[in-house]
């Protein structure tokens, strides 16, 4: 069975997305069969994995209002072992939709079901907010990792994320752990960033991963050509600090490289 990681954060452009989407590329690199599923109406996971919005025929939101089996959503990628289901602006209606829908936490929960044993790795791409998108990402998730951008308002918002958390917990998902948090756009030069890694690891004791991701342009650039880091610069900063995170990443669930 596979496991399904969501990849949160309420703050707005903190790395979620870079982090999903070459996470996804480096596990299915290392041997893994992933499936990435955008649950974001901006489409930033769809299009950084090459996948053209204008031609997607079943996304994320005919699965999450139950007019397409998860199975009809997936796109094969060209990356290895890398499956996707993309979305589009489309979502941004089906929070309201969902509303009038029975049990509405738990739809994805249930569509993933289905594709479950298919994959090694799904992971989920959350929008920028703790709407009921989210709260269906935590409720069909075993766990969530936190990109964290070390600045000054780095913390700000996350006593309500850990609130989502507890609720989902509570309500839904009692098994809901959080796997990890990931310091994105780090730069040790900087005073403050050293501060701000000491306040993020006094509120989460043993969970912040040991690889920080570095600020580099060539992660910025890769999305614009359709293609996760290693595959648009991989001697770049950048891709030597997700391969490395992914290496943490599976160390930590107790996995290594199947191709090393
Ligand atoms: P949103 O909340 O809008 O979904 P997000 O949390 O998914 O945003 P990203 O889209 O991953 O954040 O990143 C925000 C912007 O910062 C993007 O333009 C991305 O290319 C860039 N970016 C992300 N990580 C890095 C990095 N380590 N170095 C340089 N640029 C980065
Ligand atoms: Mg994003």
């Amino acid at each position: 069975m596979g496991k399904v990681i969501s990849v949160v954060n309420q703050k707005g452009g903190v790395g979620k997305t870079t982090t999903a989407v070459n996470l996804a590329a480096f596990l299915g690199k290392a041997g893994y069969d992933v499936l990435a599923v955008d649950i974001d109406p901006q489409g930033n996971t769809s299009s950084g994995l090459g996948i053209n919005k204008r031609e997607i025929e079943k996304s994320a939101y005919e699965m999450l209002l139950g007019e397409a089996e998860a199975k009809d959503a997936v796109v094969r990628t060209e990356f290895d072992n890398l499956s996707v289901i993309p979305s589009n602006i489309n979502l941004a209606g089906a929070e309201l939709e969902l509303a009038d829908v029975n049990d509405r936490s738990r739809v994805l929960l249930k569509s993933l079901a289905e594709i479950k044993k298919d994959y090694d790795f799904i992971i989920l791409d959350c929008p920028p907010s703790l709407g009921l998108i989210t709260v269906n990402a935590l409720t069909a998730s075993d766990s969530l990792l936190i990109p964290i951008q070390c600045e000054y308002y780095a913390l700000e918002g996350l006593s309500q994320l850990m609130n989502t958390v507890r609720n989902v917990k509570k309500l839904f998902n009692p098994f809901l752990e959080i796997e990890g948090i990931l310091l994105t756009m780090y730069d040790s030069r900087l005073n403050l960033t050293s501060q701000v890694v000491k306040e993020i690891k006094r509120y989460f004791p043993n969970k912040v991963y040991e690889t920080a991701i570095p600020r580099n342009v060539r992660l910025s650039e890769a999305p614009s050509y359709g293609k996760p880091i290693f595959y648009y610069d991989k001697h770049s900063k950048g891709a030597k600090a997700y391969k490395e995170f992914t290496k943490e990443y599976l160390k930590r669930n107790g996995k290594s490289d199947k191709r090393s």
